[in-house]
């Protein structure tokens, strides 16, 4: 596919969508039908109901019987482990070794012209973005993963909170799944904007920062703190009433959807012409400019309603710039 008919190529080699982001068409304004239908099976498809397709196969096929759950034990705690980490190695690591490794679309739609294998830094443990963000990925966010999803599953089967079933709350619970990724979002711009305050930023946040130019072993990077933080949105499915798949899907949508935002290409291009739209902009802009989009793409346009929303545009860089030399200020007149 050209890329230019889409967007524009600067001279460092970073390509741009020529289209300003916008947030969920759901929010147009005036409400408009016709727009809102169009959001549903965008909203639908293909990422929500991969996600709950995965949460299916979990409970279907990994999830132990009730009975095992109601005791803790290392046997089946490592064992969700163990597919957590293979279905992450195959999803994450698909996307890697083709787009990155391979490059088999060269530079095609990538935000960032260069890739992080080719610029070793200091910052990362061996030097290497990627070795140091699969490691982070593996032995520190996984685990804490797991962690939530242990503690979830123990907690309906023993009991402790209410477990609706299908059968008696089949339209709940199918609202409670459609509310799901509103959740995430609401959960994930709450405990994003609290680690970019000064001490957490520096002591949690900056971990997954230290990825400017992010690849899917960045999804999950991170500082313990902000590892668990980010899955426990999962446990929102204890405080309300829930059902424990409602609940493996909330945590699909954090675990498995992480990547969206950290793909570095706006589209990958499955085959020659059958392009899949990655979401990823917002959160890419994110990494390149730290304090804008710390919500998603807009489902819930919180961004916007707090004055964070970095669209691509030139409007929206001044907006930013302005705002950054406020902040500066009133830091220069705290000091003086
Ligand atoms: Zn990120
Ligand atoms: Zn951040």
């Amino acid at each position: 596919m050209d890329d230019l008919q889409f967007g524009t190529r600067n001279k460092r080699g970073d390509w741009a969508p020529k289209e300003p982001l916008q947030i969920a068409s759901s929010w147009a304004k005036p409400f408009n039908l016709m727009k809102f239908l169009r959001f549903i099976p965008e909203y639908l498809f293909p990422w929500n109901a991969f996600h709950m397709a995965t949460a299916l196969l979990y409970w279907f096929y990994v999830v132990p019987p009730v009975e095992t759950l109601q005791t803790l034990a290392w046997s089946w705690a490592l064992w969700l482990y163990a597919v957590n980490v293979a279905a992450i190695f195959v999803m994450y690591g698909s996307v890697e070794l083709f787009w990155y490794v391979k490059r088999k679309q060269g530079t095609r739609f990538k935000y960032n012209g260069k890739f992080p294998a080719d610029q070793p830094s200091d910052v990362f443990w061996f030097k290497s973005q990627n070795i140091d963000n699969f490691l982070r990925s593996f032995f520190i966010s996984i685990p804490l993963w797991t962690l939530v999803e242990v503690i979830f599953l123990y907690a309906f089967a023993k009991g402790y909170v209410p477990w609706l079933t299908w059968s008696d709350n089949p339209w709940y619970l199918a609202a409670l799944v459609l509310l799901c990724p509103v959740i995430h979002e609401v959960h994930f711009f709450c405990i994003h904007r609290l680690i970019h305050t000064d001490f957490l930023y520096k002591w949690v946040h900056s971990v997954h920062h230290n990825s400017v130019n992010p690849s899917p072993w960045s999804s999950l990077s991170m500082h313990p703190v902000e590892g668990f933080l980010y899955h426990a949105v999962a446990l929102w499915h204890l405080v309300i009433p829930s059902n424990p798949i409602v609940a493996m899907f909330q945590l699909h949508v954090a675990g498995f959807g992480a990547v969206n935002g950290h793909i570095g290409f706006d589209k990958l291009e499955i085959t020659e012409d059958t392009p899949l739209e990655s979401h990823a902009y917002a959160h890419y802009l994110h990494h390149k400019y730290f304090e804008v989009n710390y919500g998603g793409d807009g489902l819930i346009p919180l961004d916007k309603w707090f004055g964070y929303w970095h669209d691509g545009t030139k409007e929206a860089e001044a907006r930013m710039e302005a705002r950054f030399e406020a902040k500066k200020a009133r830091a220069n007149a705290k000091r003086g």
